[in-house]
């Protein structure tokens, strides 16, 4: 039994829909999730009304269906975008509905499924729904990604669990990470967290670091550069409207893009990699004007390799995050096999592609001219955990003043 699970579940439904979405009079938001998910949907379609919203159109999905579907169904099938889906999101898209989707399936879905089957699905979608996911992802309108335990998910998280202990376990762990107690005060609590984010944000895009230096006692010497016009981002963004909204719920990272050609050193890992289903264990990353010239792992080395072999952008730096030690995600010891929470656990880097928005007026490069203005190109990302209680992290600024940025692992300012 979670405690006071009915207070906690409507205290997270309306965290992601006032705070997450900030869903806005007038508006039609729509809700992702699996059927199983229903009764925090539910709360999330009377929070929605409470903020004023003109109508909501939750959209449920089911993983057994899915898997079904992916053995059994007709081959054509994969191949195959239906006109009526895409008048859906071309629907979503024309009248600006803000999005929430909740994840939590199975991180094994799919095991045992015809990888042809699952790329044709892809490739067929692709273009049909590209337009709907670049307004998302150039936050046209509000979106916001949150989660909901299922019992797979939670028994990979705690293995010794077994069903409804998993899931409670799941829960807790959630509800905590998401500064729910059942208080009913949570949203407060991250507007006032995103406010902190935030005042960082513009503490790290005034100072304009023309590289950042990391150390810690595992061995970590790493002097990463940052491209001219850097931007910091992190927690809220905005729409052209002026709507801020959380697109992730938790979120404690502030992040930008390294110079792709501008990392020297070498860098230790601080938490072990869960990738493609295999788990990477105590490895370090050297590297020369920015290019990974050599790896270790004391476990999953091969692993690395393969993620790191992708292609040639694999083998550059996309993405520098800071999150302090002492964060609600790491206090819990938990590798939850779930970007949304991991990523959050810790300083990080990523090998791989870099967000466009991280140069200012990226957005509007082109893929030559994002690689000149620093950014890196892959069509992997793949996000590792650097930041240790000792990590000390110092910003050199372009005329060579040197500002403490981590001291022992927490912000320095
Ligand atoms: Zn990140
Ligand atoms: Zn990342």
């Amino acid at each position: 039994m979670v405690k006071d699970f009915e207070a906690k579940l409507s205290e997270y439904a309306r965290l992601l829909v006032e705070v997450g979405l900030n869903v806005q009079p007038g508006q039609t938001p729509s809700i992702e999730g699996n059927v199983e998910y229903a009764p925090l949907m539910r709360q999330c379609v009377s929070a929605c009304f409470d903020c004023g919203a003109r109508n909501v159109l939750p959209y449920f999905g089911d993983d057994f269906t899915t898997r079904e579907a992916f053995l059994r169904a007709d081959e054509a099938v994969f191949s195959e975008y239906p006109s009526y889906m895409k008048a859906r999101i071309d629907w979503y898209l024309e009248h600006q509905c803000p999005r929430l989707s909740l994840t939590g399936s199975n991180p094994e879905l799919l095991k045992g499924v015809d990888p042809a089957r699952i790329q044709a699905r892809r490739k067929a979608s692709n273009e049909p729904t590209k337009a709907y996911f670049d307004a998302m992802m150039a936050n046209r309108f509000q979106w916001c990604v949150g989660a909901h335990p299922t019992p797979a998910w939670a028994e990979k998280v705690f293995p010794d669990k077994k069903g409804e202990e998993a899931m409670d376990a799941l829960w807790d762990a959630i509800f905590s990470v998401c500064r729910i107690t059942g208080d009913g005060k949570a949203v407060e609590r991250w507007k006032n967290h995103a406010a902190a984010v935030g005042r960082r944000v513009e503490l790290l895009n005034g100072y304009q670091f023309a590289s950042l230096h990391y150390t810690n006692a595992l061995g970590t010497d790493l002097t990463v550069r940052l491209p001219h016009n850097h931007v910091w981002a992190g927690a809220t963004d905005h729409t052209p409207a002026g709507v801020e909204f959380l697109p992730n719920i938790p979120t404690e990272e502030i992040f930008t893009a390294p110079r792709w050609d501008g990392v020297d050193g070498r860098v230790y890992s601080a938490l072990p990699l869960a990738m493609d289903g295999n788990v990477i264990k105590d490895f370090y990353l050297d590297f020369k004007d920015g290019r990974i010239v050599d790896v270790h792992a004391g476990e999953g080395e091969e692993f690395l390799r393969h993620g790191i072999e992708v292609d040639e952008g694999a083998h550059y730096l996309g993405e520098v995050a800071l999150v302090p030690y002492d964060s609600p995600i790491r206090n819990t010891g938990l590798l939850f096999y779930n970007t949304l929470f991991d990523e959050n656990a810790s300083c990080h880097l990523a090998f791989g592609a870099a967000y466009p928005s991280c140069v200012k007026g990226g957005e509007d490069l082109s893929e030559e001219e994002q690689k000149a203005a620093g950014l890196n190109q892959s069509m992997t990302h793949v996000d590792f955990m650097v930041g240790t209680k000792d990590l000390s992290i110092v910003g050199t600024t372009r005329d060579g003043k040197e500002i403490p940025v981590f001291v022992n692992g927490n912000f320095a300012f």
